[in-house]
């Protein structure tokens, strides 16, 4: 006879992950709603049982296999949750007790080495930051002259298709005559890879860096082209005692047409559907901004998705999972495609840089030649 297998529940882990989530991982009960909601079920005949993540983690029980890494953060299952347990936190805990046992998958410490040496998660050298706009004359941000930081971020500086949405926000904003800066070669990357990772103990301390120098700066308000650079500004940072004000660029476009300072006025004859990324929607709560940006645009006709806003299908970029191997057919950008594709829209727009990646990886995956995924600052530049 087998012998049973002995699960020995380690009372530290738990301890943390109670004072990590200030008691509401305890709170679960166990319902399964989050499990049923988590798009990992639409992709695969075995779903991912958030549930027993959560016993498990209640329990103090460390899981060591993939599922640990799976989970997107695209708060799907919390806005869901009864109880209201931070489900992406209590994972990213538990990928924070994996790197202290060094049971990490294979690459991922090469992106946290690339962050320490590199200043960025993308290999890249640090003196090619600002190459992007070697050729727009983007002043260094001086807080005597300059009323906001324009922060690129490492993926807007790097990806060549990103390049060209921080292209486009720099086109809109000097239509609407702001007076901005970047702080070029060295902008400091934001840490958000290292904390999706589950790398908190670094991701503080880039964070208190970043706070401290964006201060030296005389930095107040900032735009950042990301949702994931924005969500941890606005929502991490502040531990920190980070005293700037970060804006998503939408946010920040959507007020320069407000106070009139940006005017539309070439048409952009297209019909488009706008996926919500989760950074930027359920996690920062964003819904508005975009679309009234992309509704100011002449002759642009929105269209809503089946599955739109609060309720959006997340793209499976966040969470870090931008740095782990998504298997064919497991891609959740599929599924959005889709439908977007039944929409009838022309474009599928987005206002992040790894939502356009994961949209773009589909389209070309899945063959689909009669829709292009666009950013809503280049739909925005087309019409000033
Ligand atoms: S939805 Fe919330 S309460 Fe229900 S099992 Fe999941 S984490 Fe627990
Ligand atoms: S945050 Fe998203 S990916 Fe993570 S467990 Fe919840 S629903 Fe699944």
């Amino acid at each position: 006879m087998q012998a049973p297998m002995v699960l020995t529940p380690d009372e530290a882990l738990w301890e943390r992950l109670f004072q990590e989530t200030r008691g509401a991982m305890a709170l679960c009960y166990q319902c399964g709603v989050c499990t049923a909601a988590c798009p990992w079920g639409l992709v695969r005949r075995e779903p991912f049982s958030v549930r027993t993540m959560m016993r498990r983690a209640q329990v103090g029980l460390l899981d060591g296999d993939e599922s640990l890494w799976l989970c997107a953060a695209c708060a799907q299952c919390e806005a869901l949750c009864p109880r209201g347990v931070p489900v992406a936190e209590v994972f990213q805990s538990l990928r924070e007790y994996a790197w202290e046992q060094r049971r990490v998958p294979r690459g991922l410490s090469s992106v946290l080495w690339s962050v320490y040496w590199n200043n960025n998660p993308w290999f890249q050298p640090p003196s090619y930051r600002s190459r992007w706009a070697r050729d727009l004359e983007v002043p260094r941000f001086d807080p005597e002259q300059h009323e906001i930081l324009y922060y690129v971020g490492c993926t807007s500086a790097y990806d060549r298709r990103a390049q060209k949405v921080a292209r486009a926000i720099v086109q809109l904003l000097r239509a609407a005559g702001v007076r901005f800066g970047t702080l070029g070669d060295d902008e400091p990357c934001c840490g958000e890879a290292v904390k999706s990772l589950g790398h908190r103990p670094y991701f503080y301390e880039i964070a208190q860096n970043n706070a401290k120098r964006f201060a030296e700066a005389g930095v107040r308000e900032l735009i950042a082209t990301s949702p994931h650079c924005y969500e941890v500004f606005q929502n991490h940072y502040p531990r920190f005692q980070a005293e700037f004000r970060p804006y998503h660029y939408t946010q920040y476009l959507a007020r320069l047409l407000e106070e009139g300072r940006l005017r539309f006025s070439r048409e952009v004859p297209l019909r488009v559907t706008y996926h919500d990324p989760c950074y930027l929607g359920r996690r920062s709560g964003e819904y508005e901004a975009p679309r009234r940006v992309l509704d100011a645009i002449p002759g642009l006709e929105r269209v809503e998705m089946a599955h739109f806003g609060p309720d959006a299908l997340c793209c499976g970029g966040g969470g870090g999972r931008m740095w782990l191997e998504t298997r064919a057919g497991e891609r959740f950008a599929d599924l959005r495609v889709q439908e977007a594709l039944e929409t009838g829209a022309q474009v599928i727009v987005t206002a992040c840089p790894f939502c356009m990646a994961c949209l773009e990886d589909s389209l070309k995956g899945l063959g689909i030649q009669r829709m292009r995924v666009m950013d809503v600052a280049e739909l925005a530049a087309m019409a000033v």
